[in-house]
């Protein structure tokens, strides 16, 4: 028996478990309701959507979760002191979805549009001149499962593109940049910055008074990695100043964006409802079906988070 522990509306989760189950004929996985207090006692594993951690602790011989989402962060943080390993969702459907969105809202800002916009509610006809995709610098803030797909994307539709990570990377086509000097080299050259990170206790606030200030002027920002990361007072400055053009935001600290948020009605921000990338559950069931498979034959664990690094 496996539990799927989370914290869906009833008929999202429906479609879960039937998906799930089709895909493991000999499993039985169940809803965290359904678990008698005898089953709970021999359960190793879970799969597990934003899990209630309470519900986790009723666990005591769990192993290992298996999340259908890509960003653990916050299960981390719970699970930081914990044996309990954390397999997160890695999908090149995913990733797809992510460069396309990547792409979408690069050329919304390459190709101006929320200049456009703002001239169209003044009835203001004025042309401005076109820059062409291979003179916009990309600069990538991550360069893990969605960043190197979003990277490609972008490089493939002719634009400029850089990015950063922790570690060394060498992508054909793309400037890779690591360590806070790269940091520094790449931000300084990026027209529009897309930030890819997970939050860990290193990446939170990265965005901050300090890097914006090193964006060329006139820039823009994409967040569509997690909230926390960046320093939002600092991102309003920054546009506020006009050094800053425009923000693309697509995930908040705290979220739904609270009705009061003055990031709603601000004339440089573009707020979106956290929809850059959702999972795609048949996917998504696919995979976590084939390492749950595996792991039943093998004892094998898919690769696991690193829990001393967060990510
Ligand atoms: P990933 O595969 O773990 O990649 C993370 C990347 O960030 C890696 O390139 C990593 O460097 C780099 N990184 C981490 N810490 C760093 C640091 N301190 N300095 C420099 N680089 C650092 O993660 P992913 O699957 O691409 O997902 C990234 C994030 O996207 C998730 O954590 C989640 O928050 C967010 N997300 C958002 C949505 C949405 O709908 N908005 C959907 C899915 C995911 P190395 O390559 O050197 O390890």
């Amino acid at each position: 028996m496996i539990p799927f522990i989370n914290q869906l509306p009833k008929d999202e989760e429906v479609r879960w478990l039937a998906a799930l189950n089709q895909r493991l004929p000999n499993e039985n996985v169940v809803s965290f309701s359904e678990l008698k207090s005898s089953d709970k006692a021999g359960i190793e594993l879970a799969i597990v959507a934003n899990p209630n951690i309470d519900e986790l602790a009723e666990l005591k011989s769990l192993i290992w979760v298996h999340s259908v989402w890509a960003g653990v962060e916050h299960l981390m943080l719970s699970l930081a002191n914990s044996s309990i390993d954390v397999v997160r969702l890695m999908d090149p459907t995913l990733s797809q979805t992510m460069a396309e969105a990547v792409l979408a809202w690069s050329l919304y800002l390459h190709r101006e549009m929320p200049r456009y916009a703002k001239q169209q509610r003044k009835k203001q006809w004025q042309q401005h001149q076109l820059v062409p995709a291979s003179k916009r610098r990309i600069g990538i803030l991550g360069l893990g499962e969605l960043g190197q797909v979003s990277a490609k994307q972008l490089q493939i539709n002719g634009f400029n593109v850089m990015g950063w990570s922790r570690t060394e990377k060498a992508i054909e086509n793309i400037s890779c940049f690591s360590g806070d000097s790269g940091l520094a080299e790449m931000v300084a050259q990026s027209d529009i910055l897309v930030c890819l990170l997970p939050l860990t206790s290193i990446t939170k606030g990265i965005i901050n008074k300090s890097l914006l200030n090193q964006l060329p002027t006139g820039s823009a920002i994409i967040n569509f990695a997690r909230g926390g990361i960046i320093n939002t007072s600092d991102l309003l400055a920054a546009l506020d100043s006009n050094h800053l053009n425009h923000a693309v935001l697509d995930v908040f600290e705290h979220e739904p964006l609270n009705a009061e948020s003055e990031l709603w009605q601000h004339p440089d921000i573009t707020v979106l409802p956290h929809i850059s990338a959702p999972t795609n559950l048949n996917s998504a069931s696919d995979i976590v079906a084939k390492n749950i498979t595996t792991y039943r034959t093998t004892g094998q664990l898919p690769t696991t988070v690193n829990k001393l690094i967060g990510y």
